[in-house]
């Protein structure tokens, strides 16, 4: 599963940000077209909530052909955020491309980013 999906019809709500700028992780709530027409807004639902869905590997411009792997989360754990050093909940980990990746490493900075972040570090 992407732990970085777009917010749409199908795809599972999983983190909630917070009043103190992190993600707070929920249990997996399917999007539906009634949650999207309720938190239309001027900011971007990616800005508000984190989204998971199926990796799309080869279809997505994030995947490196070579290592077979998704480029992103390499990139998150460089950001000068407040790392964490323990592993807290999350509902996707057993699924999570990341954290199957980069396991514990994947994880302690991802409650600090949110997908706009992300499309920041595709110019990394
Ligand atoms: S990287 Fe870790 S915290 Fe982030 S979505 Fe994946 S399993 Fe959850």
């Amino acid at each position: 599963m992407c732990p970085s999906y777009l917010g749409k019809t199908g795809a599972q709500l999983f983190g909630v940000l917070g009043k103190d700028g992190k993600v707070n992780f929920i249990t997996p709530l399917t999007v539906t077209e009634e949650f999207l027409e309720l938190n239309k807004k001027k900011s971007n639902l990616e800005q508000r909530f984190r989204f998971t869905g199926k990796c799309a590997e080869k279809g997505c411009s994030q995947w490196n052909k070579e290592e077979s792997k998704c480029s992103l989360s390499q990139k998150v754990q460089t950001l000068e955020k407040d790392r964490v050093q323990e592993l807290s909940f999350c509902p996707i980990r057993s699924q999570c491309r990341w954290f199957f990746q980069d396991r514990e490493n994947a994880c302690f900075s991802c409650n600090e980013v949110t997908r706009n972040m992300e499309e920041l570090l595709l110019s990394i």
